[in-house]
């Protein structure tokens, strides 16, 4: 039970035997799910973490905003990433209402601090500096709350077993060091916000498409390799001094159009060949690009029903969304920056369907 419990959040690293056990062991099921559920209200506040007013009923707050989602819905409901990993215990079909959602601030600061970038109406033209500052706030919210989740998981499973107790003390030591991470992008996105200052964040791209793409995604994510195989973020390297630089990606349907915005922290150096190599290719393939990336890295993807056959069906895509963040094991006889370069190779986008172009479109 607690190997299973360390691949929770490795959605693509859950071995065909465990979901097998999940999907014909009942009981196996219901104790891992009461688990989930133990770790969610232990990880529950008490203040809303924005405003610090103390709060009985939290914000039902969208990751991607619920505008989005709903251009994209199918008698209300988007598919998840799960469809191609496959976790008996998450779901791959989620209500708007349900889908990337976190709870952590309060209703009256949710309608106020992500207002300008959750208007539709504010998109005729290029994103601004404040509306910028929003989603990195609520990219940074939203991480926070899942660490807060994870870091409650490993406390519970600590006082399971004294090698439970190991692995999650040195699980949550790292824990602890992405949530401070993100506690800074945090504070930072806070104080550009109060400042409406342009200079904190550098959009390295953005481009509006004259349809509706069929999928939608907001988040951040930690980019391994660029296309010549540089490594860009080494999830491998142990010091307390390295810091892991995110990239923010938003991909929003709006009712006839749809934006896409890539933009980093300001002095985030790391990603400048990227977007540099990303930025001279062709439309259509930063679009087969970003299809790849989005399956490869992030789990706060959500898509139409209209694409369901086509995801389902390539192999390669599958194999994306089954890479995950987190390669636990590996043996010392191979270089794993190594293993990186193989496993996140960006020339995979040359193999899967381009769900992004005009092909696809929904409207
Ligand atoms: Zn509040």
């Amino acid at each position: 039970m607690f190997d299973d419990m360390v691949n929770l959040f490795n959605l693509g690293a859950f071995s065909d035997e465990e979901k097998e056990l999940l999907r014909t062991d009942f009981t196996y099921k219901k104790q891992m799910s009461r688990l989930l559920k133990e770790a969610r209200q232990a990880a529950k506040r008490d203040t809303c973490y924005f405003c610090g007013k103390s709060v009985t009923s939290f914000c039902n707050s969208h990751s991607v905003p619920r505008f989005c989602l709903e251009n994209i819905a199918t008698n209300g409901d988007v598919l998840t990433l799960n469809t191609v990993v496959d976790n008996p215990l998450m779901d791959t079909e989620n209500g708007v209402n349900k889908a990337g959602t976190f709870h952590l601030i309060c209703n009256d600061c949710d309608s106020k601090i992500f207002s300008d970038y959750e208007n539709p109406d504010n998109y005729s033209n290029q994103p601004t500096p404040k509306m910028i500052a929003q989603m990195a706030l609520k990219n940074s919210l939203k991480s926070i709350s899942k660490r807060f989740f994870e870091i409650e998981l490993f406390n519970i499973s600590a006082k399971k077993t004294d090698a439970a107790r190991m692995f999650s003390d040195a699980k949550n030591a790292a824990n602890e060091m992405d949530l401070k991470e993100y506690v800074d992008s945090y504070k930072k996105a806070k104080k550009a916000l109060e400042k409406g200052s342009s200079i904190d964040y550098y959009v390295c791209y953005y481009e509006k498409l004259n349809y509706v793409v069929p999928i939608a995604l907001q988040c951040s994510l930690a980019l391994a390799v660029d296309f010549n195989g540089n490594i860009i973020n080494n999830i491998y390297n142990p010091s307390p001094e390295y810091r892991i630089q995110n990239i923010h990606i938003s991909i929003l349907p709006l009712k006839s159009e749809t934006v896409i915005v890539m933009f980093i922290e300001d002095g985030d150096k790391r990603y400048r060949q990227f977007y540099k190599q990303f930025n001279k290719l062709t439309l259509d393939d930063k679009l087969a690009a970003l299809t790849l990336i989005m399956f490869m890295y992030s789990e706060d993807m959500y898509f139409s029903k209209s694409i369901e056959n086509e995801v389902r069906e390539s192999k390669a895509l599958c194999e994306a969304g089954k890479t995950g963040q987190d390669i636990i094991s590996f043996t010392p006889f191979f270089d794993p920056l190594e293993i990186l370069r193989e496993s996140h190779s960006l020339d995979k986008r040359h193999e899967i369907p381009n769900l992004l172009s005009e092909k696809y479109k929904l409207s």
